[in-house]
């Protein structure tokens, strides 16, 4: 576990400070307006999110941008798996509805 501390990074496009405060994964230069990845604490705030969506942790880099896209990739495809079992749960309760009405007509 990583102790939350104030951190004040500068800028790499116009060296002005820049304060993400202690969780920030990605911040706004409030002077130049360019979007920053916060390292490394904030790749461990994204390893944390991996593991939390069953993601292995990559062993090599992988932007912000990469482990958001690696997730919403997990999601789809379990979304995807959860339609099926849901249809084929349907299929296999209606094949059961219909025996059983068979059963009451021809029983
Ligand atoms: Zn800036």
């Amino acid at each position: 576990m990583l102790t939350p501390r104030a951190r004040v990074i500068s800028c790499p496009n116009c060296g002005g400070p820049i304060d993400p405060g202690a969780d920030a994964v990605r911040v706004t230069c409030e002077h130049c307006h360019r979007v920053i990845d916060i390292t490394p604490e904030g790749v461990a705030t994204m390893a944390n999110a991996l593991v939390k969506a069953g993601v292995a942790i990559p062993k090599h880099a992988m932007s912000v941008d990469d482990i958001h896209a690696e997730i919403a990739e997990r999601d789809a495809v379990k979304r995807e798996r959860t339609k099926t079992a849901l249809l084929v749960a349907l299929v296999v309760g209606l094949m059961v509805a219909g025996l059983v009405a068979l059963a009451i007509a021809f029983g």
